[in-house]
């Protein structure tokens, strides 16, 4: 009882500091409905969201449904997408998932979590991206920065993303939970970089296992 209340006072300390580092996150992504957020996170897999948005607003065009997806050559979408990379596995994602909305959904992007993570392509982060980003859903979208920055502060101690959430989800208000979201991704990639976080210039230190004691604490 009395670590979980120290351990949300500690959270109450990192929601204060990352509210004046980063007032207003919001997804870098660039999309106008929810099947072009699906297909930019898709294609953000192993890639910036700079480049993802560098080749989205063509694609977009081309592209204007999930039937246009689903009908789409495989070839023409790879070389539509070819340098986000992994394209050939993006492609097959796209054409898949949007073979499944036309056929399962009335071609409209499912707005529940059960359904969306049914889609060939889609885990629960594509999912909580799409809840939180354009259908205004609580979640939490355990990503690459959102596990390395949790882990590093102290929130949790699991490896597997759908434990971290569920870690995060209990510390953290549900309202608060889209732009917890993307306080820690702008953290992960402003300061707290995978390589060598910059503990001496981060305001989180005090609060921070690894950064008051980096060789005893993972990174
Ligand atoms: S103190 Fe270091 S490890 Fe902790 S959040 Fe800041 S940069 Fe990351």
């Amino acid at each position: 009882m009395g670590s979980i209340h120290i351990k949300l006072n500690k959270v109450k300390s990192i929601l204060k500091i990352l509210d004046e580092m980063y007032p207003n996150p919001k997804c870098s992504l660039e999309f106008e409905n929810p099947l072009q957020l699906m297909v930019a996170t898709i294609l953000s897999a192993q890639c910036t969201d700079e480049r993802v948005n560098s080749i989205t607003a063509a694609l977009f065009a081309k592209y204007p449904s999930a039937r246009a997806y689903c009908d789409a050559v495989l070839e023409e979408l790879e070389e539509s997408i070819r340098s986000a990379g992994f394209y050939h596995n993006k492609a097959i994602a796209i054409k898949e998932s949007s073979k499944a909305i036309v056929e399962r959904f009335g071609g409209e992007v499912p707005k529940q979590m059960e359904l969306l993570v049914q889609l060939p392509g889609v885990g629960r982060k594509t999912a909580n991206v799409i809840l939180g980003n354009a259908f205004g859903i609580p979640g939490i979208a355990v990503d690459t920065h959102v596990s390395r920055v949790s882990a590093r502060l102290g929130l949790t101690s699991q490896k597997d993303r759908d434990k971290i959430e569920q870690d995060l989800n209990a510390l953290v208000d549900r309202s608060g939970w889209v732009k917890f979201s993307h306080q820690l991704i702008q953290h992960g990639r402003k300061i707290c970089t995978a390589k060598k976080p910059r503990c001496s210039l981060c305001p989180l230190r005090p609060q921070c296992d690894y950064g008051m004691n980096p060789d005893t604490v993972k990174a």
